[in-house]
């Protein structure tokens, strides 16, 4: 009866490439997030991560290849390239909130510009959000009357304000004091197990090891295996994933 093509990936990189004047960050990149999985990228620092995720919502330009979000190829600008924007929500390592903004502020701010939804109910939606990162308490405050953990959970609520279909975390958790790291990874934790969309750059194995339905591992720009965490953990093939988890464990 039907004849339903299966339902694209909804990030779908091929054949990438990417240079910095010589240095060639990103080697003929390929790789799918299939919807619902949590993807982890991990690898050695300057591998090309952070410019991967900078390259899928196109805050950074590629050389090569082709990048597509749920089917569709990245729009170069314009109005399009908003709506894919907002269709990818990113959370970076520095938590980047509106300083002089109330926390409930900057978790109404694109709703209410970029997607055009009411005060009212960019309000409420907010609220809910603040309450499921743990924080609704902290609303009316700024962001520096918060600590770094309630400062990231904010974040991580302001970009599912905009109803991503996808999110990506650059290392969510490197700035963070020590003791604040795991109210992040379990605000994280519940995002994957309600079947977010998830792409992760972290150093936090056990999230890896627990939230990751495959791990990609970068390094010199290039993807040099991507399996399962149990694989990658137990049975590294590559002497570069082997020396890498050498190193961090
Ligand atoms: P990672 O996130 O894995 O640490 P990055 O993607 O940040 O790696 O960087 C990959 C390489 O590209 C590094 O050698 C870094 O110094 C270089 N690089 C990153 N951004 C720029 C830039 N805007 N201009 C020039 N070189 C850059
Ligand atoms: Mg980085």
């Amino acid at each position: 009866m039907s004849t339903a093509t299966p339902a694209p990936p909804m990030i779908k990189a091929a054949a990438v490439n990417k240079h910095f004047g010589d240095l060639h960050v990103l080697k003929d990149i390929d790789f799918e997030v299939p919807k619902g999985q949590v993807v982890v990228i991990l690898g050695p620092s300057g591998s090309g991560k952070s410019t991967l995720c900078r390259a899928i919502n196109r805050l950074e330009p590629i050389d090569s290849g082709e990048i597509r979000i749920d089917g569709k190829p990245l729009p170069a600008e314009g109005k399009a390239l908003a709506a894919l924007r907002a269709d990818v929500g990113m959370v970076f390592q520095q938590f980047n909130l509106f300083a002089h903004k109330t926390i409930l502020e900057n978790v109404t701010l694109g709703p209410t510009k970029v997607r055009r939804v009411s005060a009212e109910e960019a309000r409420k939606t907010a609220m809910e959000l603040l309450d499921r990162v743990g924080i609704a308490n902290q609303a009316q405050k700024y962001p520096a009357q918060l600590s770094g953990g309630q400062q990231q959970r904010a974040a991580i609520a302001r970009a599912l304000a905009m109803r991503p279909k996808v999110m990506l975390f650059d290392e969510p958790t490197s700035a963070l004091d020590p003791e604040m790291v795991q109210e992040v990874l379990d605000t994280m934790t519940e995002l994957a197990d309600d079947g977010m969309t998830m792409l992760v750059v972290t150093h936090e194995m056990g999230f890896a090891r627990r939230a990751a339905h495959r791990v990609v591992f970068m390094a010199d720009g290039e993807i040099v295996e991507d399996t399962t965490p149990d694989e990658f953990f137990t049975a590294p093939k590559s002497e570069r994933a082997k020396d890498f988890l050498g190193k961090i464990l």
